[in-house]
C-alpha cells in the first residue's frame, strides 16, 4: 500500500512522493558554509522513502559524522506542474508546511571533494521528516513566511521566506522544466542559517508563522 501524506491526521488523498530539493537559496546560508552564489538554482532530490513523520521522534544515523538540522518551508504539490510559467503555479500548490533537510554534513563533504553525487549524504531512510501542512487558503503571503526551530529551547535558525534569493513561484517553475511534479510531491525552499549538529536526545521545535508549531524528538538509527 502506498503511503499517503497524513502526518497531521488531514488523511489527504495525495501519494507521499518524491522531494524536490533547493541548495543554496539564502545568502545567509551560502556564507555560513563558504559557498559560491550559484548561477542557476542548484537541486537535487530525496525520493519518497525518505520522507518521514516529524511529529514521531526521527532517526539519525550514527558513526557517520555530523548530521545537521536543515528547516525548510516545505511545498505540498496537489497537481501535475510541466514546464509551468511562475504565474501558474501556485494553482498546482495544495499548502505549505516544514520539512527538514537532515544532511551528514562530512560525508556531504568528503563526496563534494571528489566529485561525487551528495545522496548517500541526503538522500537516506529517514532523511526528510515532513509537518503536516496549512492550506494554501490559510496563508495570506507564502513569500511572508517566518520560521524557526528551536533545539533544547535555544533559537537554532531562524527564517523568512521574503528572504529568498528565488521565489517559490520561480523554484517551482524552473523546477518543472527538469522535473514534473506530481500530486503529492513536495518542494524544499532551501535552508537559512543555523545549520548544525543533532544529537539523539535532542527536542525540536520547529514553528511556520502564527499558523503552525510542533515538538519532536531526535533518535539514534541503531
Ligand atoms: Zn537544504
Amino acid at each position: 500500500m502506498r503511503q499517503h501524506h497524513n502526518w497531521q491526521g488531514q488523511g489527504l488523498d495525495l501519494p507521499v512522493g518524491k522531494a524536490v530539493c533547493v541548495g543554496r537559496n539564502y545568502l545567509d546560508h551560502i556564507r555560513e558554509l563558504s559557498n559560491e552564489v550559484p548561477e542557476e538554482a542548484l537541486l537535487f532530490i530525496k525520493p519518497a522513502s525518505s520522507l518521514c513523520d516529524m511529529h514521531k521522534p526521527f532517526a539519525i544515523p550514527v558513526n557517520l559524522g555530523a548530521c545537521h538540522n536543515e528547516l525548510e518551508v516545505a511545498v505540498l504539490i496537489e497537481k501535475p506542474l510541466r514546464r509551468a510559467k511562475p504565474e501558474a503555479v501556485e494553482a498546482a500548490v495544495w499548502g505549505y508546511g516544514l520539512a527538514l533537510d537532515l544532511t551528514l554534513r562530512d560525508v556531504q563533504s568528503g563526496l563534494k571533494a571528489k566529485g561525487h553525487p551528495w545522496e548517500r549524504a541526503k538522500a537516506f531512510d529517514g532523511s526528510c521528516p515532513v509537518s503536516g501542512f496549512v492550506p494554501k487558503a490559510d496563508i495570506d503571503n507564502p513569500q511572508q513566511l517566518a520560521f524557526n526551530l528551536h533545539v533544547n529551547g535555544d533559537l537554532r535558525q531562524q527564517g523568512n521566506t521574503a528572504m529568498m534569493m528565488r521565489s517559490i513561484e520561480e523554484l517551482l517553475a524552473e523546477i518543472s522544466r527538469s522535473f514534473t511534479l506530481q500530486p503529492g510531491d513536495i518542494v524544499l525552499t532551501g535552508t537559512p542559517k543555523g545549520v548544525g549538529p543533532l544529537t539523539p536526545g535532542d527536542t525540536l521545535t520547529a514553528s511556520l508563522a502564527e499558523q503552525y508549531s510542533l515538538t519532536t524528538k531526535v533518535k539514534a538509527d541503531d
